[in-house]
């Protein structure tokens, strides 16, 4: 049976914007509104969407790096979402972080060694200097980095380079539960795909939830067992991988599985470009969210929020198409939009 590590209910996060002459509430950016998921161990779900959806803040809001405005978060069976910052300390242990950025994530004033062995000293996972060294060298290895490099400053190394000690830093703390903030965006694409392996076989190694917050669908397609689609503060679908990239249920999904390139040469595909931009999370639209950019927008979606409803198999949708009859609906009547889904 699957051992459920990460159950987020209903998350809200808004945040107030100050103005006025006292510098009063004026208004709420709804960055993040309504968000339920859950991760299983050794499971990884990605969370996907156009930059601004939410989706960052929602592994912020995880990490319990403020507080939240409303919503559940439930780590290994314990509510962590109402709990106070000492009460959290212990817990943290459980969930650590790959951030985007390599260069910012490590202080440049600590050597490798030390910047592992941090967080096996400060949550005890070492009787001995000698064993907090053994298990820097045993993170150097899991991370494919030469022992001795323990001794060198974050400076020395490449870009994907210290992405590998970042990994290696949350792996440290012996966690549950990883969240990958577009941990693979800035680097080259070759080391994007080492970096990628890499956390797919630690991932299976060491049985890890990981939360995969990505822009880029391409890589999400190669390396998640299921995926969560993000617009405008809110998730509009979720599926696993397969269900997700070969038969989208979501116009929004539909469009941004168009704009992934297909790695086969000569193939084509009908780009869906979508119109305006994203609204402001300042005063989302009423009805369904997307409706101001959706090509299917009817009259009750202008009016009405979808619910995300399953459709029996596990996929969740959120869209009133769903309550069009089969053959009138547009998103079953189409083949599937990219080359990978046919196989
Ligand atoms: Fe488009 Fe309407 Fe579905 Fe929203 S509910 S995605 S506007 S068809």
């Amino acid at each position: 049976m699957s051992q459920r590590v990460l159950e987020v209910t209903d998350l809200k996060k808004h945040f107030p914007i100050r103005g006025g002459l006292f510098g009063s509430t004026i208004g709420y950016v709804y960055a993040v509104d309504g968000v339920s998921f859950h991760i299983d161990k050794g499971e990884t779900l990605s969370l996907v969407g156009e930059s601004g959806c939410g989706k960052s803040t929602v592994g912020k809001a995880v990490l319990r790096l403020f507080p939240l405005t409303s919503g559940q978060v439930v780590l290994n069976g314990q509510r962590i979402d109402d709990m106070s910052a000492g009460a959290l300390r212990p817990l943290r242990r459980q969930i650590q972080v790959v951030f985007q950025d390599p260069f910012s994530s490590l202080n440049p004033r600590m050597k490798v060694r030390d910047i592992l062995a941090e967080p096996i000293r400060n949550f005890g996972l070492a009787r001995s200097e000698a064993e907090v060294d053994e298990k820097v060298g045993s993170l150097m290895d899991k991370v494919r980095l030469p022992r001795d490099a323990v001794n060198r400053w974050p400076h020395e190394f490449s870009g994907g380079q210290r992405q590998r000690i970042c990994i290696a830093r949350a792996l440290a703390a012996e966690p549950d539960v990883i969240v990958c903030d577009e941990a693979v965006s800035a680097l080259d694409v070759s080391v994007k795909a080492q970096i990628v392996n890499l956390l797919q076989d630690l991932q299976s190694e060491l049985g890890l939830a990981m939360l995969f917050i990505s822009h880029d669908l391409a890589i999400v397609e190669h390396m998640t067992h299921r995926v969560a689609v993000m617009y405008l503060g809110q998730i509009v679908e979720v599926a696993e991988r397969r269900a997700l990239f070969g038969a989208p249920r979501h116009p929004y999904t539909e469009a941004l599985l168009s704009a992934v390139p297909i790695p086969e040469p000569g193939a084509a595909r009908e780009r869906i470009v979508l119109q305006g931009d994203v609204p402001s999370p300042i005063k989302p639209p009423p009805g369904c969210r997307f409706h101001t950019r959706c090509p299917y927008s009817m009259e009750r979606c202008r009016k009405e929020a979808p619910r995300l409803r399953d459709d029996g198999t596990g996929h969740l949708a959120a869209c009133h198409l769903h309550d069009l009859p089969a053959a009138e609906n547009p998103l079953l009547n189409k083949a599937p939009p990219t080359a990978f889904r046919a196989a």
